[in-house]
């Protein structure tokens, strides 16, 4: 299985989409195609996103253009009939890998948009501009811009054994790399040693980048790591997590393979967790 939301194909035109007749002659085009989201769902049909030809009238975002050319946008929809929710559609694989990508764009984007109608300065209400990558604000003038929040996430090696974690709400035998979010001045690798630290209790020395992810609940990048433990004694915090391991390598093989005696396993393989556990392994 891929990793879920990062093969977004769209070309998002950051360049014209300020451009209001531009994008008012990609809304016009017959083959226009319009996301339709509503919370964490949208709607399918066929194995494909079922998109609607017009933009209507309401909260419409520009996406971009796919390699065709053709314009996607996205809306938030009433609908409550046939709608299905991103992370099934993900584990399901029910979708082409490309328009889960999209799928997490136009769901954070929409999400964002839904949750800022007054400006936080003045408490005026905000206009859209730039086709949805701006709200702007004609009471004090500020600009408000789509955001999305970094968490570092990160498999700790030891030797030839690998951290990982669980929180008591997971289900039964899943465990996953340590995450959390970084902090205002705060570098990415300094967040994901004071996150293991306050988690597991576990000093970390060097941390080495692997991938990204973006993830759309709500509006997360999922910063991938793997760092070299400089200590090794867990002092959990029973706050954040339920249990926090060192697995042997062979443990930890037989719970990225679902080969466990005991049925544990390294988290989802649409989730990034999955592929650093894997990372981690091969060396
Ligand atoms: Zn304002």
């Amino acid at each position: 299985m891929p990793l879920a939301y990062v093969l977004n194909p769209l070309d998002r035109r950051a360049n014209d989409r300020p451009d209001a007749q531009w994008i008012a002659g990609q809304r016009q085009r017959p083959d226009a195609k319009l996301v339709r989201i509503a919370g964490d769902q949208t709607l399918i049909a066929a194995g494909r996103l079922l998109t609607a030809n017009a933009p209507s009238g309401g909260l419409t975002v520009f996406l971009g253009l796919d390699r065709s050319g053709t314009p996607w946008f996205a809306c938030r929809t009433e609908e409550t009939e046939g709608l299905r929710d991103l992370r099934s559609l993900a584990m399901e694989e029910a979708l082409p890998p490309e328009e889960l990508g999209i799928l997490a764009q136009a769901r954070s984007l929409i999400q964002w948009h839904e949750r800022r109608n007054f400006c936080s300065n003045c408490a005026h209400t905000l206009e859209i501009a730039d086709a949805g990558y701006r709200r702007h604000c004609a009471g004090c003038g500020m600009d408000h811009f789509p955001r999305t929040d970094p968490v570092v996430i990160i498999v700790v090696r030891h030797g030839r054994r690998v951290l990982l974690g669980r929180q008591k709400a997971w289900k039964p035998g899943m465990y996953s790399a340590l995450a959390g979010f970084v902090e205002p001045g705060e570098t990415i690798e300094d967040a994901a040693r004071r996150e293991v630290f306050e988690e597991a209790g576990i000093r970390v020395g060097e941390v080495r980048y692997v991938a990204s992810q973006p993830w759309p609940f709500l509006s997360n990048l999922m910063i991938g790591l793997i760092g070299e433990a400089l200590t090794s004694e867990i002092t959990l915090d029973t706050n954040e997590l339920e249990e926090a391991r060192w697995f042997e390598e062979s443990e930890a093989r037989q719970m990225v393979e679902r080969t466990h005696p005991e049925g544990l396993y390294a988290a989802n393989p649409m989730a990034i967790a999955h592929g650093l556990v894997k990372t981690a392994l091969a060396g």
